[in-house]
């Protein structure tokens, strides 16, 4: 099936988003404006810096064009920055956010001493062992709300949830070589379809 995700390309991360899809033979393409949102069949909200996103996001009018793609029940996967900016509740913070997930996040929750670290997680629904996950000054979720599902825990800080259409990690997915969260995010996408 032919699906076009469109990876956020305000700041952060998105080419290693693009480069990691392709990969997989999949479509994925830099968005900016709104209505390159609009035209995607989902959308990912790279790492980087969650301040300067949602900065931009409000700059360029995104946020609307976001909550109407969530709206019409179109995936979206929010890793690390991009977990931040789908939470409902950031602890501390009044920085711009979509605020489309029920859940309350903790940034760079892991301190100074372990900016970034990497660690095997067990994630619920995938197979074939653990998942090699790259902390890089990472966020955790310290509430979910009903209908939040918990599909991964580092220790016991929650690092990978999902509501309904809504995927976000903690880490890096796109730093390594494994796809299997890809893959799980491309299956949400034809389920939604
Ligand atoms: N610490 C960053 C923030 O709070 C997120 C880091 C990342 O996306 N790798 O926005």
């Amino acid at each position: 099936m032919s699906r076009r995700v469109g990876v956020l390309a305000l700041q952060g991360d998105f080419a290693e988003h693009i480069r990691a899809f392709a990969d997989l033979d999949c479509e994925a393409v830099p968005v900016k404006r709104p209505e390159e949102v609009l035209k995607c069949d989902a959308l990912v909200i790279p790492g980087g810096e969650s301040t300067t996103i949602g900065k931009l996001c409000e700059r360029f009018h995104l946020g609307e064009a976001i909550t109407e793609l969530h709206r019409r029940g179109q995936p979206i996967w929010g890793t690390c920055a991009g977990m931040i900016l789908l939470a409902k509740e950031i602890n501390g913070s009044d920085q711009w956010r979509l605020g489309l997930m029920d859940i309350t996040v903790q940034r760079n929750a892991f301190g100074r001493q372990v900016d970034s670290f990497e660690a095997e997680l067990s994630v619920a629904g995938l197979a074939d062992g653990p998942v090699r996950a790259v902390f890089i000054r990472a966020p955790f979720v310290t509430r979910v709300g009903e209908g939040v599902e918990v599909l991964a825990r580092f220790e016991d800080k929650i690092v990978i949830v999902r509501q309904g259409n809504l995927l976000a990690t903690a880490f890096h997915p796109e730093l390594t070589s494994d796809s299997r969260v890809q893959q799980y995010f491309l299956d949400m996408i034809d389920q939604a379809l």
